[in-house]
């Protein structure tokens, strides 16, 4: 099992440690997920298809693309367009659930802004081969930033049963 927690940037600042992309993806897929990552407990299993094939991908689709620093933020999968106003690239691959990759990208232009003043805008390619434009939205951002911050102060949330529950390595905080 892998510990996402180790994939985190960390800083000196405790809200920067927490306001990662990978917090805001879970944020949106499960409030347990969420508090599991925030608080260095959330595993994936490298043995599934899916978690393997997808990292492939990724390693193949934007190995030759441009980048963006956006540590201690994150990491977007890659950039084009003017160095002042560039377009943040994400991937997204599942076929229904693409809000987690929508707050994952949101946060993503709000860090190009805070830290290099950039004015960016997104495009998530979704599975089928479509493209959606995510517009800068700084206020809801922040508004998920403090959710972030509340989880982190909280005891873990109650489960409920949703879909990729199916598929989670983190069960036995639920359902042990
Ligand atoms: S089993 Fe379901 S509720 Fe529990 S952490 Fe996984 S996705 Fe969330």
């Amino acid at each position: 099992m892998l510990n996402e927690r180790e994939d985190c940037e960390k800083t000196n600042e405790v809200s920067e440690v927490i306001l990662t992309g990978k917090a805001m993806f879970y944020l949106y897929s499960c409030s347990v997920l969420a508090w599991l990552y925030l608080h260095g407990h959330v595993v994936v299993d490298p043995r599934q298809e899916y978690i393997r094939s997808g990292k492939e991908l990724d390693e193949y689709r934007f190995s030759n693309k441009r980048s963006l620093d956006l540590s201690p933020y994150g990491k977007c999968d890659w950039v084009t367009g003017a160095q002042t106003d560039p377009i943040i690239h994400e991937g997204s691959r599942s076929k229904y659930h693409n809000e987690p990759k929508r707050a994952q990208l949101r946060h993503y232009l709000w860090a190009a802004r805070k830290l290099y003043g950039l004015e960016a805008t997104g495009e998530l390619h979704l599975i089928k081969g479509s493209v959606e434009r995510i517009m800068p939205d700084d206020s809801a951002v922040e508004r998920d930033h403090d959710r972030l911050r509340e989880l982190l102060d909280a005891p873990v949330p109650k489960s409920k049963r949703i879909p990729i529950c199916k598929g989670c390595s983190n069960k036995d905080w639920c359902w042990g």
